[in-house]
């Protein structure tokens, strides 16, 4: 067996990529990561004139390394196939003299499907890959958008259960519905009284007990994660960076080779981090640029070097990106290090003592040399709605719209290279917030505003949305986050 992963916190965890993708996070609480992703370079005059599921097979099968190539093909094939509603997958759109990649034509009309509907495949594949009896549990902890589409990708999948927790107060009404109204006969979901950060401590907490791993054990389950600490979540996640460039230079904007620059709204850091990968592996990036919100942590970490979560927590009207801790930044300095798997074990503990951790001054450099930072606040938010959709006709969500200006701001200081903004959510999921942008404000229901976003603007509503509000409630459950841990009783 190859063992090309380790935890970022200690190499005496190792495995092959189909283990990683069944545990989701390693025992002593760190991320799996592939040791040697700077040497995995593709070519991409290899990449030329492919579909997104050959581009997918290509770049899926060359890190998840230890699963047969046909396996891949199978994951990718079924993954990607009329569940999206553009033949393109992740269609790449010119919005004045940049571009729009819209990742939100899967199921749930969020980016998390791009990833979510092959895990539950990769997962399946790694159980029988590693002759694993045991069921699996996969445990989530969601700001809004993850719980809809792990849901809706492991709903009725044998010898696997899924188990949400969303903040009560902290997603939109849209999101709600779609946790709550889920079918299936092996999904489960509670609200919490709390926020994302309080949601994934304690998802974190679980996974590192353990007397409840043992219990688990027990009862023949054993856990692992749908969110972005999975590898498995991380990796489909690349494919659209080399697709959107491909793209790009199929349409003469670009010649081969030239580096353009992605903007990319930033919560856990797991999107960007997949951008970070694709340069890695040879796509031509001028810069990754990390856009946030009020919730601007990440922000003031690219500028300083400084990660402090200690700061108040701001709900603000792109809910999906409202984190304080960025999960995912553990393994972009993790790569920065050299591989230094103490170094990191030593920050981390710092951040959960102190809530704060500083980089080295070469890590600083690096991250200057590839990330820029920047943030966007709701009033500038919803001008920049305002303003795209009027010089272009062109609708955004609240998390693309935050990109966009970012995008914009950063366009001032480089002229030159070619931008493309990662949409990251259907506008219809945030009707309300993108309907007062435009329109003022409006106190009909988040369903109404729905269909009056629809006459006013005639861009389609998702089909998975239009009929959401008929839907019935089927998970009620409000509980505190010390009782999370309990869940599994009723479950099990
Ligand atoms: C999850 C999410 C993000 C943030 O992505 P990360 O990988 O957590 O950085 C941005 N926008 C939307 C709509 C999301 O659902």
């Amino acid at each position: 067996m190859n063992s090309n992963f380790e935890s970022t916190r200690g190499k005496k965890i190792q495995c092959s990529a189909s283990q990683a993708v069944i545990k989701g996070i390693a025992n002593d609480g760190g991320l799996f990561v592939r040791r040697d992703m700077d040497i995995l370079k593709i070519n991409i005059s290899d990449l030329k004139n492919k579909k997104y599921t050959e581009i997918a097979e290509i770049i899926i099968s060359k890190i998840l390394d230890d699963y047969p190539k046909e396996s891949i093909k199978y994951c990718v094939e079924n993954a990607y196939d009329k569940k999206f509603s553009s033949d393109d997958i992740t269609p790449l759109v010119k919005v004045g003299n940049d571009y729009v990649l819209e990742l939100f034509h899967g199921p749930t009309s969020a980016f998390k499907d791009m990833a979510l509907s092959i895990l539950p495949y990769l997962s399946t594949e790694a159980l029988k890959l590693n002759e694993i009896k045991e069921k699996i549990l996969i445990l989530t902890a969601t700001s809004g958008d993850t719980g809809k589409a792990a849901l809706e990708g492991f709903k009725n999948i044998d010898g696997i259960k899924i188990l949400v927790f969303f903040p009560n107060d902290g997603v939109s009404k849209v999101q709600k519905k779609q946790m709550v109204s889920q079918e299936g006969n092996n999904t489960y979901v509670y609200a919490i009284n709390g926020n994302f950060d309080d949601a994934q401590s304690e998802v974190k907490k679980i996974f590192t007990n353990e007397e409840i791993r043992e219990k688990l054990k027990e009862k023949n389950y054993s856990l692992s994660s749908a969110n972005s600490i999975n590898i498995g979540r991380l990796v489909p996640q690349i494919v659209y960076y080399f697709y959107s460039y491909m793209k790009l230079a199929e349409m003469n904007e670009i010649t081969l080779g030239e580096k353009v620059n992605f903007t990319v709204p930033t919560g856990n850091f797991g999107d960007i981090l997949a951008g970070y990968y694709a340069e890695l592996m040879g796509l031509p990036v001028n810069k990754l640029i990390c856009a946030s919100n009020e919730n601007n942590v990440l922000y003031d970490f690219i500028k300083t070097g400084t990660y402090d979560r200690n700061r108040p927590f701001h709900k603000t009207l792109s809910p999906s990106m409202d984190i304080l801790i960025s999960s995912n930044l553990e393994r972009l300095i993790y790569h920065l290090s050299g591989s230094n798997n103490e170094y990191i074990k030593s920050l981390m503990d710092k951040l959960k003592s102190e809530g704060k951790y500083s980089v080295s001054d070469e890590i600083k450099n690096s991250i200057d040399n590839l990330f820029y930072a920047g943030y966007t606040k709701g009033l500038q938010t919803s001008e920049t709605i305002k303003k795209v959709y009027g010089e272009y006709n062109y609708l955004l969500d609240t998390h693309t719209a935050v990109a966009y200006s970012v995008m914009e701001e950063f366009k001032q200081k480089d002229p030159h290279h070619k931008n493309i903004v990662l949409a990251t959510a259907s506008p219809y999921k945030f009707s309300k917030a993108v309907y007062e942008s435009l329109f003022g404000e409006n106190n009909a229901d988040e369903f109404k505003i729905m269909e009056l976003l629809n006459e006013k603007t005639r861009v389609p509503i998702p089909e998975n949305l239009k009929t959401l509000k008929d839907k019935k409630d089927i998970h009620t459950s409000v509980i505190n986050k010390e009782d999370m841990k309990n869940c599994f009783e009723v479950i099990l």
